[in-house]
């Protein structure tokens, strides 16, 4: 397969790489041009602008900040560029991967379908660590045939292709599992921020509670606590991993669909705030489990 790869930074980088190695031959193209060079010794083309890495290509996988950067890319900007759905090849298939709001999606696939060139929205599940074992969930809109298709192609990153309905529905559902993280997340640094407080150590309440009904994934997987776990970025200076930015735009994006449905969000919308303060004491490139953090600190103001 011939794919071609924007956007290779804490996520993009590692699925690339697990392309590379399933035998793909792999063009890669971000803003930021270290952040594709050393993927050249792997056997990728590195190239410096969107109209090449489109070209000659089956397949395109974006993975991009937010739904700002996926419009540009994918419509052109401000300034009357093209953007990839009119430089591509006849046949492309493309599929973003960032998580964005569901009514750009939307959008794109609209424009993708009156170019007659396929398109879906796959945000990830799974972060990098899943990024880097090629076990990440894919969370798919779009036609059964685009999900058919597409789902070729990310069986080579992924464990799990799920079909979540129509275009724009993959980010909508991307985002209820991302409030139900960000909820997640506050909750465990809570306990174990109370736990701490009166005497407990936090490794031994983390694993009574990973046996008890308190059980979650950010328990079992990404632990906020330093040292507590090994190999998380809670234990490497929170060093990302999912920066806390990016949690706040996909609590961001929770907000504005209960806007427009109506629904109730108090956890979701609590969570956000508790992000937004937390980002704005200069955390906001941190992991987003740093929010740990921010339980510890208010001990000390
Ligand atoms: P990142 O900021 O590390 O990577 C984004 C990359 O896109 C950067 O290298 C940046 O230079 C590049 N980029 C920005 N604008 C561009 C443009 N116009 N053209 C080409 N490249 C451009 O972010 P990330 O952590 O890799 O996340 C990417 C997406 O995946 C986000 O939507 C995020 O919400 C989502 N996501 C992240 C994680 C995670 O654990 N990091 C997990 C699931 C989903």
């Amino acid at each position: 397969m011939k794919i071609g790869f924007i956007g290779v930074g804490n996520m993009g980088h590692p699925m690339a790489l697990n392309l590379l190695r399933a035998g793909c031959q792999v063009k890669v193209y971000d803003v930021v041009a270290d952040a594709a060079s050393d993927l050249a010794d792997e056997g990728a083309e590195v190239v410096g602008a969107l109209q090449q890495v489109v070209s000659g290509v089956d397949t395109v996988i974006t993975m991009l900040p937010a739904g700002e950067q996926v419009r540009a890319v994918y419509l052109g900007d401000h300034d009357g560029g093209l953007g990839i759905l009119n430089m591509a090849d006849s046949g492309t298939l493309f599929i973003d991967s960032s998580t964005i709001d569901p009514a750009s999606a939307r959008l794109v696939a609209i424009q993708a379908a009156s170019k007659g060139v396929d398109f879906v929205d796959a945000p990830v599940s799974g972060g990098v660590a899943g990024a880097k074992a090629g076990t990440l969930t894919f969370i798919v809109g779009g036609s059964d045939a685009n999900f058919q298709r597409a789902g070729l192609v990310l069986k080579l990153i992924g464990k799990s292709i799920l079909h979540a309905g129509k275009a724009g529905d993959g980010q909508m559902a991307k985002i209820c599992n991302n409030l139900m993280l960000g909820i997640q997340m506050a909750g465990v640094c809570e306990a174990l921020s109370l736990a701490i407080d009166n005497g407990l150590d936090p490794q031994i309440v983390s694993e009574i509670m990973q046996q008890s009904s308190g059980q979650n994934w950010v328990l079992d997987r990404y632990n906020p606590c330093p040292g507590v776990m090994a190999n998380v970025p809670a234990s490497q200076q929170y060093q990302p991993g999912f920066m806390a930015k990016l949690m706040l735009k996909d609590l961001g994006l929770g907000l504005d669909a209960a806007v427009e449905s109506q629904s109730p969000i108090p956890m979701g919308t609590l969570a956000r705030n508790l992000y937004a303060f937390h980002n704005a004491a200069s955390n906001e490139l941190l992991d987003f489990s740093s929010l740990f953090e921010f339980y510890r600190r208010r001990s000390d103001n």
